[in-house]
């Protein structure tokens, strides 16, 4: 086959001018030890498949019509699950999808944002995207995030919490004091990995417990992760209803089904799951305290993490090298050749047998 050339005469400037997201690599290989994009290592509740293959058995006109196009029904079961009202969520294509709809509505304005140098590579893609001026704030030596520092004039700031890839915490008290602290900026807390995390004593560790008190707040979460649905595509957002408005009125301007038929029944199964869902998260926990422990013990820094990642440098900081040979055994970590982070890898938390395969192949570099 020749070689294609673009040719981007007819393309607008905005277009020529995008750099895009790079999700990680989705190789298609047999016997693949794939730890490189934070899926869950577990199946879906069987629910959502059972919901699936009802409703297509139910009869052809379930896809020959268009779906409900505000997901009343997912957002009636994700508002009962948190003691919301339904018009305190919102739901989209993924929270990737809610993320830009979240830029469109809130960020598209004079000022700034404020989001941490090291977090989710797709922030800053959007700003280019929606034109916003995004200002990046260091995160501190050992990679925490300081809310002090974010004292600066902007219309928003945006922190994935537990961060990415570092898999760090910050605590509901220094997320009460950001948002406080700017009540005419949007505060985003973008909570892709929130159900792995656990706090001693701590009954909740999800912003959405502060949203009845602080106006400005905004949390975003995914059935990615948690919930091992990335295959289905389905994210939401909690926040006061002028903030869920907002947004609704941005998706409507721009795609008013982003949820399928399949997708909001798969969702809705999964959020009456909840006994799976805590069942699957907790092993998850299991699984990355054990991990932790086995890279520790091979001379790995561990950041305690509270996702279902772990972020490890090797002691001679060399991930890079680490990244390519574990490659060659067919085991995919994710290495950012990026500055103040190149000498970590970023490893999903997977099954024990993943787990066996990574430590034993890392043991065969050691030796
Ligand atoms: C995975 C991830 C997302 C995207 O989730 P989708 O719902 O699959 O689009 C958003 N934010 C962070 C920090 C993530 O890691």
């Amino acid at each position: 086959m020749s070689e294609l050339k673009i040719d981007d005469r007819l393309w607008s400037t905005k277009a020529r001018n995008l750099s895009p997201y790079v999700p990680g690599e989705q190789p298609q290989h047999d016997n693949l030890c794939k730890l490189n994009t934070n899926e869950n290592p577990f199946p879906p509740s069987k629910k959502v498949a059972e919901a699936i293959s009802a409703l297509l058995a139910k009869q052809a006109d379930e896809l020959r019509l268009y779906p409900a196009p505000e997901s009343d029904e997912l957002r009636a079961a994700l508002a009962n699950s948190h003691n919301l009202d339904s018009n305190q969520v919102f739901v989209g294509n993924g929270s990737d999808e809610v993320l830009a709809l979240v830029f469109a509505s809130f960020f598209m304005k004079e000022r700034p944002i404020l989001a941490p140098d090291i977090s989710y590579s797709f922030y800053p893609v959007y700003a280019q995207t929606f034109g916003v001026e995004l200002v990046k704030i260091a995160l501190e030596a050992d990679f925490s995030i300081d809310p002090d520092a974010y004292r600066q004039p902007c219309s928003g700031i945006i922190i994935a919490n537990p961060n990415a890839p570092t898999g760090l915490l910050l605590s509901l008290v220094d997320i009460r004091k950001l948002a406080s602290e700017h009540p005419n900026a949007v505060v985003v807390i973008d909570e892709a990995y929130i159900d792995f995390a656990q706090v001693e004593g701590a009954n909740s560790v999800s912003a959405i417990s502060l949203i009845n008190e602080l106006d400005n707040l905004l949390v975003t979460q995914t059935f990615s992760k948690s919930r091992s649905l990335a295959g289905l595509r389905v994210g939401m957002a909690f926040g006061n209803a002028s903030l869920i408005e907002a947004l609704t009125r941005m998706k409507n301007s721009f795609n008013s089904y982003p949820l399928d038929k399949l997708a909001q029944a798969g969702a809705t199964a999964s959020v009456l799951d909840t006994e799976y869902f805590k069942d699957t998260c907790q092993q998850v926990i299991d699984l990355r305290q054990s991990l932790i422990s086995e890279l520790t013990a091979l001379d790995f820094t561990v950041l305690p993490s509270q996702a279902n990642f772990v972020f490890a440098r090797p002691h001679d900081g060399d991930a890079s090298s680490v990244a390519s040979a574990l490659r060659e055994q067919g085991i995919i970590v994710r290495h950012f050749n990026t500055p103040r982070i190149s000498e970590y890898l970023r490893i999903t938390v997977g099954t024990a047998e993943q787990h066996q395969r990574l430590i034993t192949a890392l043991k065969e570099l050691n030796a």
